[in-house]
């Protein structure tokens, strides 16, 4: 009994620092610093830059943090790419966050929920949606993914539209050469309204690939796999933003042509973006090499593990509607998206040192490059990304 007694003092005890740690940051957050969030990590709770990705013990810490060198850095990014007028309405943890001061929860940091992005899990839907869901007026109605993986077994999920990110480049053109360096590109967040302003912004396509955004807590498709090795990355928390690939053509989780029980992997959002525009860039470029070495057989070779089209960073599934049980089989080799993972990594730390000046909220990926000199450039509208966020469940 005095030992159940002193655990109580003990965690009475936890309970009232959490009460302080509370506190002080909601007056934190008054103070503008909006990125600023509560985690706990093992019994100690800290205090969290998610610009910098950075614990902080103590207030006074904190605020050593706040007028260093690195934040300051950071900051002017993310002043540059995500303090908009319509900002992201994503909290992923990780480079969202929730701009509302309200906001004072305490974040767990839950080991063995998955320590990254990655999933092992694999499964798939039986039915499909066809085309409808290009074609229906969906932003008046809830979108049905059917046959997906979520806590209480498999059942239709109901997504409702979110808004629309604009996907562009800019590309350095040599004047002499006529050589293209693409050096940046990037998901610039429209907001609802978005899908509206197609004709005006001049983007001619719309990506066949979505963004579905879930709260991590939401009971998610994802079937624990130990032993799940990739690249070390931030955890996905309880109730922060998680996203996973929609293919809208068929209605499908890409992740459901790769496994047949309706298991998907869940990312954070902004991961999962600049994961699209990864693969948007290979596809740029396989064009661009394509047309200037058609005859060349050996740069077909070369080019052969190239992306052709937006996939799972983890199962490689597109969510094409698979024939019976045959599944689809993943088309580039580990190590290959081992550089892709890295190469996107890279832009991303490059994008928040030097983003795109916009109007709009963003996110994206830089390649700085040298020759600047005798060239030209140009900024190219590509793609509409359409976003959608499960609410709850319900079945089909
Ligand atoms: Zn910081
Ligand atoms: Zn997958
Ligand atoms: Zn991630």
């Amino acid at each position: 009994m005095i030992g159940r007694e002193s655990n109580l003092r003990k965690e009475a005890a936890v309970n009232l620092s959490e009460v302080a740690a509370s506190t002080q940051l909601r007056k934190i957050r008054q103070q503008g610093y909006v990125y600023v969030e509560l985690r706990r990590v093992g019994r100690r709770i800290s205090f969290f830059c998610i610009l910098c990705l950075t614990p902080c013990y103590s207030e006074t810490v904190l605020f050593v943090h706040l007028g260093g060198n690195l934040h300051k850095r950071r900051l002017a990014g993310a002043k540059a790419t995500l303090f908009g007028a319509t900002p992201w309405p994503f909290d992923d943890g990780v480079l969202f966050f929730d701009t509302s001061t309200e906001t004072d929860m305490l974040m767990h940091d839950a080991p063995g929920l998955g320590r990254n992005c990655s999933c092992g899990a694999s499964s798939r839907s039986s039915c499909s949606v066809a085309d409808e869901v290009t074609t229906c007026n969906w932003a008046d109605n809830s979108l049905i993914i059917p046959g997906v993986l979520l806590k209480q077994g498999v059942s239709g999920l109901a997504v409702q539209p979110l808004g629309v990110g604009q996907i562009a480049y800019r590309v350095q053109e040599n004047k002499e050469s006529r050589g293209k360096i693409i050096t940046r590109i990037w998901c610039a967040w429209l907001g609802q309204e978005g899908s509206n302003l197609s004709d005006e912004l001049n983007v001619p396509v719309t990506s066949q690939y979505a963004i579905v955004n879930f709260p991590y807590a939401y009971g998610l498709g994802r079937k624990p796999a130990p032993g799940d090795e990739d690249l070390p990355m931030q955890p996905m928390l309880p109730r922060k933003d998680v996203a996973t690939l929609l293919n809208r053509r068929t209605g499908n989780l890409a992740c459901s042509s790769r496994n047949t029980t309706g298991a998907f992997h869940p990312f954070h959002a902004s991961c999962l973006i600049h994961w699209i525009l990864i693969c948007e860039l290979e596809m740029l470029a396989d064009q661009k090499q394509s047309t200037e070495t058609t005859e060349d057989a050996r740069e077909d070779q070369r080019l052969e593990n190239r992306i052709s089209s937006v996939f799972c960073p983890e199962c490689q599934g597109t969510g094409i509607s698979i024939q019976g049980e045959e599944l689809e089989k993943p088309t580039v080799p580990l190590s290959e998206m081992l550089r892709y993972k890295l190469k996107t990594i890279e832009a991303t730390e490059a994008w928040m040192k030097n983003p795109e000046m916009l109007k709009k909220c963003s996110t994206g990926l830089h390649f700085p490059s040298d020759c600047t000199e005798n060239s030209e450039e140009n900024v190219v509208p590509l793609k509409l990304l359409h976003f959608f966020r499960a609410h709850e469940q319900r079945q089909a």
